[in-house]
């Protein structure tokens, strides 16, 4: 048995890339998972798959950039397992460009579920982690959270904004027993870049991408290692690359 087996865990952008590997990988280990995003289809064939080989899942569409969504499906997770374990904020857009093009619609949609999507996933759990004096909240950040590189300015604010709300909220709550981690993955294999308008940039991002990128199962693996360390033992960052990327 691991340590994994039988913790609630919501898991926000669950239905592609590292969302959905992660859900795959925590079912595997015994977690009651619920899963959230926008797109119910996806969700819903991912429930089916992991219920196919007896795992404990259970979904909710959600916007995270909506407060009051992300605090239902806190609420849904409650009546249906009674306690919530593990958070995992890892739905993110990165819908990249130069500032001079000014995308601000682009910049608000980063900003909204990036770094708000963030903080009411931390809203809508924290309040029950503090009343068990128990919980983990794991936070999807990125290397771009880490460097800026062309293009990323905007999206490397937002990851660079999970970093420091995370480690801000690790020095607050670690007197009461709840653990924060940081996730930066390097390049991996999902449908992030999908989102990026400028095609040119978007046609460069993909071809770059496809020499180094990595599949998601590999932080869905650091996830789970996270989790499964014993409740003395916090895992509070990981950086996660490729082994041939080299920023
Ligand atoms: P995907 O595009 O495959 O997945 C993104 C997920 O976020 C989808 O499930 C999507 O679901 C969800 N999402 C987007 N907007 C919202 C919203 N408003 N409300 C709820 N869910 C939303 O990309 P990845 O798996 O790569 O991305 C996961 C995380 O990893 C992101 O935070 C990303 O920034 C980070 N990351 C990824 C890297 C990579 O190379 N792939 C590198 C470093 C970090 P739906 O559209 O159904 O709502």
């Amino acid at each position: 048995m691991t340590n994994i087996q039988d913790k609630v865990v919501i898991i926000t952008g669950a239905s592609s890339g590292i969302g959905e590997a992660t859900a795959r990988e925590l079912a595997s280990k015994g977690a009651k998972l619920v899963l959230a995003a926008r797109r119910e289809e996806r969700l819903k064939k991912l429930q089916e798959e992991i219920q196919n080989k007896g795992g404990q899942v259970i979904y909710k569409v959600t916007d995270v950039a909506s407060q009051e969504q992300v605090e239902e499906l806190a609420k849904y997770t409650l009546k249906e397992y009674g306690k919530i374990d593990v958070m995992v904020n890892n739905a993110g857009v990165m819908p990249l460009s130069p500032i001079s093009q000014l995308k601000i619609k682009e910049w608000d949609t980063m900003i909204d579920v990036n770094i708000k999507g963030v903080l009411y996933g931390i809203a809508a759990v924290l309040p029950f982690m503090r009343e068990r004096k128990e919980g983990h909240i794991i936070n999807v950040s990125s290397i771009a959270g880490h460097l800026v590189f062309p293009a990323s300015s905007v999206y490397s604010g937002t990851k660079f904004a999970v970093r420091a709300i995370t480690e801000g909220l690790r020095r607050e709550e670690y007197s009461n027993n709840i653990r924060t981690t940081i996730i930066s993955p390097g390049t991996i294999d999902t449908e992030l870049l999908d989102a990026i308008s400028d095609l040119e940039l978007k046609a460069a991002s993909v071809e770059a991408n496809k020499k180094v990128q990595i599949e998601p199962a590999s932080i869905a693996r650091a996830i789970a290692f996270a989790i499964e360390q014993p409740s003395d033992v916090a895992i509070n960052e990981m950086i996660i690359r490729p082994t041939i990327q080299e920023l």
